[in-house]
């Protein structure tokens, strides 16, 4: 995204352009290491990087129009990897409560006070994956979901942070431990109710798109 000028009211321009990574000034840095562990983040520094005007995306002075437009369709489709790691947090779980063995030799499952949290964190995932299809759904059919997007984004991360929650507590010790894939799960899972807009901003759109839409 680069400025190219003023509108009226003196207000910023901005188009947007494709930059090849190899081009002459450009360069990728690597960003900050998340908790998560994985390094997903980068700078992309142009410094003197001459970009012809045949590289321009779409209209001159419409690129904030194509940034934005992918931020719902990107909110969506941070869903699916969300919900990918929770059905396997859920699965890795009930294995535990199948195989792990507590006082008076019976399995964790048979405890009532287990039963009641598998319970929950599979009724939230079933919750929150029909939300995910219903919205993809109405994306590939071509309609508007400002609205959905910004729902399922903030269900879906704050339900999976509970499960995982659940699915720690459920491990004991091992769900603390470094190494076990539960507490990978957990790290993981927390980042999202931050990054692709904080489950604060989401609610927020919400409420503006009600407060506008009525
Ligand atoms: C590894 C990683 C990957 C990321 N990937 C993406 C991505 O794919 N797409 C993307 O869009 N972003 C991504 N982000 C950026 C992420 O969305 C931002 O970090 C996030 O929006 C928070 O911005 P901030 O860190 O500047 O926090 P701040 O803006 O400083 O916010 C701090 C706190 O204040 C709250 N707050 C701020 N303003 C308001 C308000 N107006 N009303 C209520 N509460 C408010 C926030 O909710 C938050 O809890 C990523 C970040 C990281 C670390």
């Amino acid at each position: 995204m680069a400025g190219t000028g003023e509108q009226e009211g003196d207000k910023p321009q901005f188009s947007a352009f494709l930059v090849d990574l190899d081009s002459p000034g450009c360069r990728v840095e690597d960003g900050a290491t998340p908790m998560s562990g994985e390094h997903i983040e980068s700078d992309i520094i142009l410094d003197d990087c001459f970009v012809p005007a045949a590289h321009l995306l779409g209209e001159e002075g419409k690129g904030m129009r194509i940034a934005l437009g992918r931020v719902t369709t990107n909110r969506l489709l941070h869903c699916p990897t969300v919900l990918g790691a929770t059905r396997r947090a859920l699965a890795l779980t009930l294995e535990r409560t199948r195989t792990r063995q507590v006082a008076g030799g019976q399995p964790l499952l048979m405890l009532q006070a287990i039963q009641h949290k598998v319970a929950d964190m599979a009724t939230e995932f079933y919750a929150a994956r029909s939300m995910t299809y219903a919205a993809l759904a109405a994306l590939d059919e071509g309609r508007e979901t400002h609205t959905e997007a910004f729902m399922c984004k903030l269900f879906v991360a704050e339900s999976a942070f509970r499960i995982l929650d659940e699915a720690v507590q459920i491990h004991g010790k091992e769900g603390l431990t470094q190494g076990n894939e539960i507490e990978y799960l957990f790290r993981k899972i927390r980042m999202f109710r931050i990054l692709t807009g904080t489950s604060e901003i989401q609610r927020n759109g919400i409420a503006k798109l009600l407060a506008f839409n009525h």
